[in-house]
């Protein structure tokens, strides 16, 4: 049998040798073989140079998605096996505490399209290309090798998968299991359900970044009027003496909250008091059980509210806190959905540094990756001016090691997280 084979166009952007992981139908002269969707194809330059061996889909505009640049190696289970083994010896070479993470992060780990995630013993599967939909038994039988799990579980929900042709697909790859997980992070325990969670069920992606967090929420005694003499107790501006042991920790507001990963991590660090805000019940629900968990009940509320109302009633209301933490889901789902997606963000982030003590601190993120960095700071910037603030950055910071980024694969980089002082003006 032949292998199939593209030749790409002269005068084409010389994308793929700038480390980009999918060829487009325009940039293909012509195609030899009868290549079937799912198939390896061979990609040669138009002098018929060797580039690389990828995933052919005729139905999608990422017609090939590169699965290796080497031309000897053949396309097999093992290199699935050795694939998924590298980046799992990766994220242990990175971080050698880790034992719940994203395994592999699709292109950046050169599987197209694959996303696997560790939760403890259980591992999670997205299959977005459906060059790795027709090898997936490839997929499982290397995990059920390389990790040995206690289960695997799907979760192809997700629309984009119709952009390849695909259905959507959830459930389990073998025999059932208990789907809920507690996962340890920073010395927490954090229940998470793979089933019914957003995403895969967690976000692996601000592990760092709520790490970053610890030394913000220490400090604000003196600035709520308490005073210390020498090895004496901390006194109020009312004379009264505390007995809060958490008396010089932060007021906090975490917006957006899911799991409640942003609060727990916040009462790690010493938080006095975490507001958690979710629109969904059951976000809340999760939320108040992983504070239960680790001990954390009595220096938190929850409230499940719309955040675009609630943030604009407490503006209104004169309600301050010494830290607001936004981390709300993807607004702009496309390209289209951006100019949208902006007034979102914009709106909530102008409503939450209303909402900041002066001198306080605005947490704000953004996984859309439609948004770019530049005008992320950009609409900050207008929220800002909007608001009458100055805002200084304390850190500007992007997903986490297990999320690694290819350079020339803007789409794999796609987090913003950053942490701004902020000033009346
Ligand atoms: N900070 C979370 C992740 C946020 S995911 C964590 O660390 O796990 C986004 C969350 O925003 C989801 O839980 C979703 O229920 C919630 N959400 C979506 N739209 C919302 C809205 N308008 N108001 C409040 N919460 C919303």
């Amino acid at each position: 049998m032949t292998v199939p084979k593209a030749f790409l166009k002269q005068n084409r952007k010389k994308r793929l040798e700038q480390g980009h992981p999918w060829v487009y139908p325009g940039e293909i002269e012509t195609i030899e073989g009868d290549p079937q969707g799912g198939d390896i194809i061979h990609i040669f330059n138009h002098v018929g140079h060797f580039l690389a061996k990828g995933f052919y889909n005729p139905l999608s505009q990422l017609i090939i998605r590169i699965l290796t640049y080497s031309e000897q190696v053949e396309v097999d289970e093992n290199l699935f096996l050795d694939k998924i083994e590298q980046a799992w010896k990766r994220r242990k070479w990175l971080s050698p505490e880790i034992s719940s993470c994203r395994v592999v992060h699709g292109e950046a780990d050169f599987l197209p399209g694959l996303i696997i995630d560790k939760y403890e013993d259980v591992l999670v599967v997205q299959i977005l290309s459906l060059g790795i939909e027709v090898r997936r038994q490839w997929v499982y039988n290397s995990l059920r090798k390389i990790f040995n799990p206690r289960g695997i579980y799907e979760r192809s929900d997700v629309p984009v998968r119709r952009l390849e042709g695909l259905e959507e697909r959830e459930g389990f790859v073998d025999e059932p299991f208990d789907t809920q997980v507690t996962v340890r992070e920073n010395g927490l325990s954090i229940v998470v359900d793979v089933a019914e969670g957003q995403k895969t069920g967690y976000f692996f992606d601000q592990r760092e970044n709520r790490a970053a967090l610890k030394p913000l929420m220490t400090g604000w005694g003196a600035r709520h009027g308490i005073k210390v003499e020498g090895d004496g107790p901390p006194i109020d501006a009312k004379g009264r003496e505390l007995k809060n042991p958490f008396w010089d920790g932060a007021e906090v507001l975490d917006c957006f909250s899911h799991t409640g990963s942003f609060m727990l991590h916040a009462c790690l660090f010493g938080a006095k008091k975490v507001t958690c805000l979710d629109i969904s019940e059951k976000a809340i629900e999760m939320a108040r059980g992983n504070a239960l968990l680790n001990g954390f009940l009595h220096r938190t509320e929850f409230v499940a509210a719309n955040a675009f109302d609630f943030l604009r009633e407490k503006v209104k209301d004169k309600k301050t806190w010494d830290i607001v933490i936004l981390d709300p889901p993807a607004f702009a789902k496309n390209r289209k959905a951006l100019e949208g997606a902006v007034r979102g963000y914009k709106e909530i982030n102008l409503q939450g540094m209303k909402m900041v003590r002066e001198g306080g601190i605005l947490v704000t993120a953004s996984c859309s990756y439609h948004l770019s960095a530049a005008r992320f700071l950009n609409m900050l910037q207008d929220a800002a001016m909007d608001a009458h603030k100055v805002l200084r950055l304390i850190e500007f910071r992007r997903a986490g090691l297990d999320h690694p980024v290819l350079l020339g694969s803007e789409e794999t980089d796609y987090l913003k997280f950053a942490i701004y002082e902020v000033f009346s003006r």
